[in-house]
């Protein structure tokens, strides 16, 4: 037997693991600072949670879902995106009650499309994202876009920038709609069998059809930006100015739309800009979401929020060439010799640990030389050699790797001698 990791999904080594703890690290302090909370959702939820919100036409539901049925004959589905799971939890905990509004969440976690593995996709893949639910004040929009810019940011990644746009609401999106319609029925035999589908059931979406792109049609359509009307078109001003006070530049783009159903007003993507990135450019999207809520028999609770996939930013982060490569080193090596030393070696390891400090030994009964090897390897800040005579008079040999510097040290006194 020749067992693999299943397509599209992949193993997160050792080597590498601790680039994700680090993103997490960093992406969780900002939102510490953003006063966000985590929301711990599970990993499957009823199919039909996803269908009605992400919606029947997008590739997402139509092609991307892992549903399958439980024992109990209920339909599933491996959570495809986080922000249904966690407006159904907002509406089952009645969080619209909470003395608090906004509701100000976030979560991290394995998300899961069957897509078509190449760079940047996979079929499991780890989103951070943020929610914040029960406000349309248009300050939170741009609160939730520069707190998605400050975990890019501060993770060293300089070449991003900000797409905006407004889808509008409803009624906007309805009179666009129509002439969305009027465009491309003529022609609609020219489309692919999806975009056929969505003509009646939602033409926007056959703007963001990957098999149709280049179709002459697709350049002229109308633009959701000519159908805004007043109130979204204020609504919109607001979100732009925020984001001008917060000093943060954006691009607009009137044909940017968000792959899933539930999107209203304000719409964005992260999107890298380096030249090393390959064609899938987009990092993170997000938008607002006003009707999401009543969609799942909740009250009214106007949200934003976005998603990022930490997969995208390790590998923005490598194209612009400022991956992480300051792996944590070890605060000590423990270098003994022969069984004596090795009992007060594993004594001393321990008083080690108990104070905080990262540290190791010999596991395999090596040479002296292969021991300093691992110390190296690992880059020990200090070795402490362990030998018979050390044993007897109660002492260690501590170097300092950075200067190389060595002394006797009691053992009594070692801690002491390590803090400084
Ligand atoms: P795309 O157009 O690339 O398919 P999407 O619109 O399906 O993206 P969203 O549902 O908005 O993506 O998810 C938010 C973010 O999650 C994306 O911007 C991207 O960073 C990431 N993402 C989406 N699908 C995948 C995937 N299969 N593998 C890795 N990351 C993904
Ligand atoms: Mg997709």
């Amino acid at each position: 037997m020749n067992f693999k990791v299943p397509r599209g999904t992949q193993d997160i080594l050792p080597d590498v693991s601790w680039k994700w703890q680090r993103v997490e690290k960093i992406a969780r302090s900002i939102c510490d600072v953003y006063n966000y909370k985590e929301i711990r959702t599970p990993i499957f939820e009823q199919t039909e949670l996803f269908q009605r919100t992400v919606g029947d036409t997008t590739d997402i539901v139509q092609k991307e879902m892992y549903t399958f049925t439980d024992r109990g004959d209920r339909s599933m589905t491996l959570r495809p995106e986080g922000t249904a799971p966690v407006v159904r939890s907002f509406v089952e905990h009645k969080m619209f009650g909470y003395a608090d509004q906004p509701v100000k969440l976030y979560y991290t976690g394995p998300m899961f499309r069957y897509e078509r593995q190449q760079a940047g996709r996979y079929r499991q893949f780890v989103q951070f994202g943020v929610e914040s639910i029960g406000s349309a004040d248009p300050a939170i929009d741009a609160e939730v876009i520069e707190l998605a810019m400050n975990i890019y940011k501060k993770t060293g990644l300089s070449d991003i920038k900000l797409v905006l746009n407004s889808l509008g609401d409803k009624e906007s999106r309805d009179a666009h709609r129509e002439a969305l319609i009027a465009h491309f029925s003529p022609r609609i035999e020219e489309f692919c069998s999806d975009c056929q589908n969505r003509l009646e059931k939602n033409p926007l979406r056959i703007l963001d059809c990957k098999v149709d792109r280049e179709h002459p049609l697709m350049t002229t359509a109308p633009s959701l930006a000519d159908y805004l009307n007043e109130e979204s078109s204020a609504y919109f001003e607001k979100v732009k100015n925020y984001l001008n006070i917060a000093g943060i530049e954006y691009e607009y783009d009137p044909n940017l739309v968000r792959g899933l159903d539930y999107y209203n007003h304000t719409a964005f993507e992260i999107m890298s800009t380096s030249k090393g990135f390959g064609a899938i450019t987009t990092l993170c999207g997000g938008g607002r979401y006003n009707g999401l809520a009543e969609e799942i028999g909740g009250p009214p609770a106007p949200g934003i929020g976005f998603a990022l996939s930490i997969e995208r930013l390790l590998l923005a982060l490598e194209a612009e060439g400022k991956s992480f490569t300051d792996e944590p080193s070890l605060d000590v090596y423990l270098v003994t010799l022969g069984d004596a030393a090795r009992e007060k070696g594993f004594e001393i390891l321990s008083k080690l640990r108990d104070n905080g400090l990262r540290s190791e030994m010999d596991y395999m009964d090596r040479k002296m030389k292969a021991q300093m090897k691992s110390a190296d390897r690992l880059q020990a800040n200090h070795v402490i050699v362990i030998g018979e005579d050390e044993v007897n008079e109660n002492v260690v040999q501590l170097k300092n790797m950075a200067d190389g510097e060595q002394k006797k040290v009691a053992v009594d006194e070692l801690m002491g001698e390590l803090k400084k």
